[in-house]
């Protein structure tokens, strides 16, 4: 086991977009970047572009839909570094079958919430016991301004017209998970938030987000850099809180 003093962090779906950019910017603060990737392939060169920059980072292979690579990569984690000081759950998707309730394919919000919510879940159950062994504990769940209620309702807001059902729901979905799991762990020292990185140009969205994949990243990395005395249970964007 490496003795680390260095924040230990495991970013979900890192091998591009917005995770990536977290490991990026969370390594050059001295922490190791854990990039959990799905492709062996993908996973392996994001690691190694970000070691060429002088970033401590290894890649953990993590198919947010299976298991057996949850159990393996936390087992990975427990023996190499025997604790995790942050999880980032940011691996997501949308569905070009997705759409409005009356149109959206039912199977694509199966498939949606497959990775988006049950994936998240799984990864943080699994995860949570190394993560109660950190002395500051953060689980940053990267929802969307999409997932809030409040905004869907609001037929004034911005994005009122994007009523995409599944993936609308799986980050509203997502952000139940921050507040109930925020509740249990209140006694813990572990800080659960959700954070909205903002219409970010991805591939998620064929890079017609207005901002810039560090814009994205920023209220994760503030979220997992959180001080003791930050929120716990909250949704928040790089401006401030978000409503639900
Ligand atoms: P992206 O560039 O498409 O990256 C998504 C990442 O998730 C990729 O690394 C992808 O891996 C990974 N992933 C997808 N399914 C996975 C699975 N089953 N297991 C493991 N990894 C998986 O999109 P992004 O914009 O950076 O999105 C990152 C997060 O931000 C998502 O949760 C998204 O919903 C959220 N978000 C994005 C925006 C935006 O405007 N971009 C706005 C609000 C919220 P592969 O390369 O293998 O597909």
């Amino acid at each position: 086991m490496q003795a680390a003093t260095a924040r230990i962090v495991l970013i979900t779906g890192a091998n591009k977009g917005i995770g990536f950019e977290i490991a990026r910017q969370l390594g050059r603060t001295g922490a190791e970047a854990l990039i959990g990737a799905r492709s062996v392939a993908l996973g392996e060169a994001a690691a190694a572009k970000l070691k060429a920059e002088g970033v401590s980072t290894r890649f953990i292979r993590l198919e947010v839909r299976d298991p057996e690579t949850i159990v393996a990569a936390a087992a990975l984690i427990e023996v190499e570094y025997g604790r995790l000081d942050v999880l980032i759950n940011n691996a997501g998707i949308a569905d070009r079958a997705d759409g409005p309730p009356s149109r959206t394919s039912v199977d694509a919000v199966r498939r949606i919430f497959e990775t988006n919510v049950f994936g998240a879940l799984a990864v943080a159950q699994t995860m949570l016991p190394l993560l109660k062994k950190s002395a500051a504990g953060r689980i940053v769940n990267v929802s969307s301004g999409l997932g809030s209620l409040a905004h869907n309702a609001d037929p004034a807001w911005e994005f009122a017209p994007v009523k995409l059902f599944g993936y609308n729901a799986s980050k509203a979905a997502l952000n139940m998970l921050t507040v109930q799991l925020a509740a249990e762990l209140k006694d813990s020292g572990v800080k659960v938030n959700s954070v909205d990185p903002g219409f970010t140009a991805t591939d998620l969205n064929a890079h017609r987000g207005r901002q810039t994949i560090a814009q994205g990243a920023e209220a994760a990395i503030r979220f997992a850099l959180l001080p003791d005395d930050g929120p716990s249970g909250g949704f928040f964007s790089a401006s401030g809180r978000e409503p639900w």
